[in-house]
């Protein structure tokens, strides 16, 4: 058998995409790889097919879609990574073998997501820590002392950050990534307030707390 027919018989879409870090939903639904997909409309199963933009196809065109490579590139990888012998193997060009693994530090979409999320909760777990640090700080001293804003905005936003955190942290993905879409433009924000006055403190916050005021849930 050759090279393209051992790897479909072998592998299927579903083996594939979970593979290289595309995770299934319980539908077994992922994000299409084929157009710009808000939510998982990708079957993955034997072959994969797309609710959203109709397209279809095996392991092999799966994997050449993903990784951006010839489909004998990605034949071979996939015999490479699933442990599929095929006659010829090692008669394989060394110059196509560099060229496939070559591909290996572009990230995945699933890497791409990874470190979104993850610049997502560092920001948030940043603004938790001002506003912690606001809340002792201006604390009012005595019971009859005024309120201070940045207290009352501390109180007021604390269960709200603490809440995405949460789901940042602990929720399924699909809350995950609900969340980081709603907030991302927030993110931004408040990363590009840290980097503007960075080393101003005491502007750094007035700043933060005018322009990045969570809205409520
Ligand atoms: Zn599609």
């Amino acid at each position: 058998m050759g090279l393209f027919d051992e790897v479909k018989q072998n592998v299927t879409v579903r083996q594939a995409a979970e593979r290289y870090g595309l995770k299934p939903n319980r539908s077994g639904l992922i994000r299409c790889i084929f157009h710009n997909d808000k939510s998982p409309s990708m079957k993955v199963d034997r072959r994969y097919y797309c609710f959203g933009c109709g397209c279809t196809g095996d392991a092999i065109d799966f994997t050449a879609q993903l990784f951006d490579i010839g489909l004998k590139d990605a034949a071979m990888k996939l015999a490479d990574d699933f442990g599929i012998p095929y006659s010829g193997r090692d008669r394989g060009s060394p110059q196509n073998r560099r060229s496939v693994s070559a591909k290996k530090p572009e990230p995945t979409p699933e890497e791409l997501w990874q470190k979104k999320h993850l610049r997502c909760l560092r920001a948030y777990l940043d603004y938790l820590s001002l506003l912690l640090e606001w809340k002792e700080q201006y604390a009012p001293k005595t019971r009859t002392e005024e309120w201070h804003e940045k207290f009352m905005t501390a109180l007021r936003e604390l269960s709200v950050v603490e809440y995405y955190l949460d789901i940042l942290l602990f929720g399924d993905r699909a809350d995950k990534e609900a969340l980081v879409k709603e907030k991302w433009k927030e993110v931004e924000r408040i990363e590009q307030c840290e980097r503007e006055d960075k080393g101003d403190r005491h502007k750094r916050t007035e700043r933060c707390h005018e322009r990045n005021v969570p809205d409520g849930r």
